[in-house]
């Protein structure tokens, strides 16, 4: 095993020849926060795994759970007529845990696509039962992140993400994300900036006409696009106009579920309760595959009261409720909340949020800072001016100097990501910081 033997993979993201020339960094082993390379080089990982290990790499009670569960029951369906144990038990540990998102019940999945494409069919179930069948329509934010699958690909709003795969679901509408580094409106005041996004919410759906949209579709803090936190009045009146036409809200929080904001969701962060929620990632700490699409009591009723359809969303995946998952999940559930690692990322992002602010004020590269809780990005820019881009040979400059001080930093266009594990010390922070001066000093 070595790094240029890594050619057979497919590799989701990169370009066989890019592939060829900088080839991946093969991981061996991971220790608490810090994962140690096929060289013995062992860095903290200031990515969690992808946005995911929550727990960091030693969490034996759920190595534990998992291992228990493999000895009794390795797999049984959850589909039809059958069920098991770890999954009866965690769906009702969901429901407590996220009962102020008025979240009742689990549709589990086999990871965050899967949950995004189950509650986009289940958007579409739900009006055909009401007998709105035209409300097929579904409306999401540029700069939104959904998932691969097709329906995922379509509320996706990143033309990146969908421009290979068109035509895609037809009625999928993008609207502006209230960012007030690169906006439309070119307005700084992020309250301002807030109600015209809603503005601009307000005129699609005039235009579309509002009984014809199922849902729409946020993450509460936008992840992937770059770490856009939406000012705190934004999310309380999306739910007000959303409300006002009876279209759906669906909270993607694969990224923000289980504390990663500084709130146990991104919808409590803002006081929204969503009608589902979308979950995967860090409900197993990465160490198991496993989503799930939570619904609210508004739509258990629809569906429970509903003899003509499937009762439930009419298909299901072999690895739904997936025992074994959901013993890993029950177990980083029980350790996410003995540990208090939302209130732990609220501390740390603090601390996380001023190292930022510092690198900022110390490298001209550094265009704009964003953070909530322990989600961050740093967009690098060859012009504060113009806000142009840094190019790639810049940010891999920037990935390779801290990967060398000693830290994983995940590289997104221009955009540094950083979601350490929930579990970091303030001294995790303080080598987060001086892991980034190291690489910002190579740009
Ligand atoms: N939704 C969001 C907000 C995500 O960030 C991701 C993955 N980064 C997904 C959905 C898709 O999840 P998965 O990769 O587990 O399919």
């Amino acid at each position: 095993l070595t790094e240029n033997n890594a050619r057979p993979i497919w590799h989701p993201m990169a370009h066989p020849a890019e592939m060829q020339a900088s080839p991946p960094r093969v991981i061996m082993k991971g220790d608490g926060v810090t994962v140690t390379d096929i060289d013995g080089k062992s860095v903290l990982d200031a990515v969690g795994g992808l946005w995911n290990v929550n727990l960091g790499y030693s969490s034996d009670p759920v190595k534990e759970a998992i291992a228990r569960q493999l000895a009794e029951l390795p797999y049984y369906s959850g589909f039809r007529g059958t069920s098991t144990g770890p999954s009866i038990e965690l769906a009702y540990e969901l429901a407590e845990f996220f009962a102020p998102e008025g979240m009742v019940r689990s549709f589990f999945t086999s990871g965050g696509s899967d949950s995004v494409e189950s509650a986009l069919r289940l958007a579409r179930q739900y009006w055909k039962i009401k007998g709105e069948a035209d409300r097929t329509k579904f409306l999401a934010l540029k700069k939104g992140y959904h998932g691969t699958h097709f329906g995922g690909a379509s509320v996706n709003g990143n033309a990146n993400f969908r421009r290979n795969y068109e035509p895609l679901l037809p009625g999928c509408f993008h609207i502006p994300a209230p960012w007030t580094y690169r906006n439309p409106f070119d307005e700084t005041d992020p309250a301002k900036l807030a109600r015209l996004c809603i503005r601009a919410l307000e005129d699609e759906i005039a235009f579309q006409g509002g009984d014809t949209i199922a849902a729409f579709i946020m993450e509460p803090v936008l992840g992937a696009g770059g770490v856009i936190v939406p000012h705190e009045t934004f999310m309380p009146m999306l739910r007000e106009v959303l409300d006002r036409h009876g279209i759906l809200l669906i909270a993607d929080e694969v990224v923000t579920g289980f504390g990663r904001t500084g709130a146990w969701s991104g919808s409590r962060l803002w006081g929204v309760k969503p009608d589902m929620m979308t979950i995967a990632k860090a409900i197993t700490s990465g160490y198991f595959p496993l989503g799930a699409t939570l619904i609210s009591q508004k739509v258990a009723d629809v569906f429970e009261a509903d003899r003509t359809s499937f009762g439930a969303i009419g298909h299901g995946y072999t690895y739904s409720g997936h025992p074994v998952g959901c013993a890993a999940g029950l177990a980083a559930l029980a350790e996410t909340k003995r540990l208090n690692l939302a209130g732990n990322a609220a501390a740390r992002g603090e601390e996380l949020a001023a190292v930022l602010a510092d690198l900022k004020a110390r490298f001209d590269v550094v265009g704009d800072v964003r953070s909530k809780g322990l989600m961050a990005a740093l967009e690098l820019v060859s012009d504060r001016a113009s806000k142009k881009p840094v190019d790639k040979k810049v940010m891999a400059a920037v990935a390779d100097g801290a990967y060398e001080a000693g830290i994983m930093i995940r590289v997104s266009g221009n955009n540094i990501i950083l979601s350490p594990p929930l579990v970091i010390t303030s001294a995790d922070v303080a080598t987060i910081a001086d892991g980034l001066a190291a690489g910002l000093a190579r740009a």
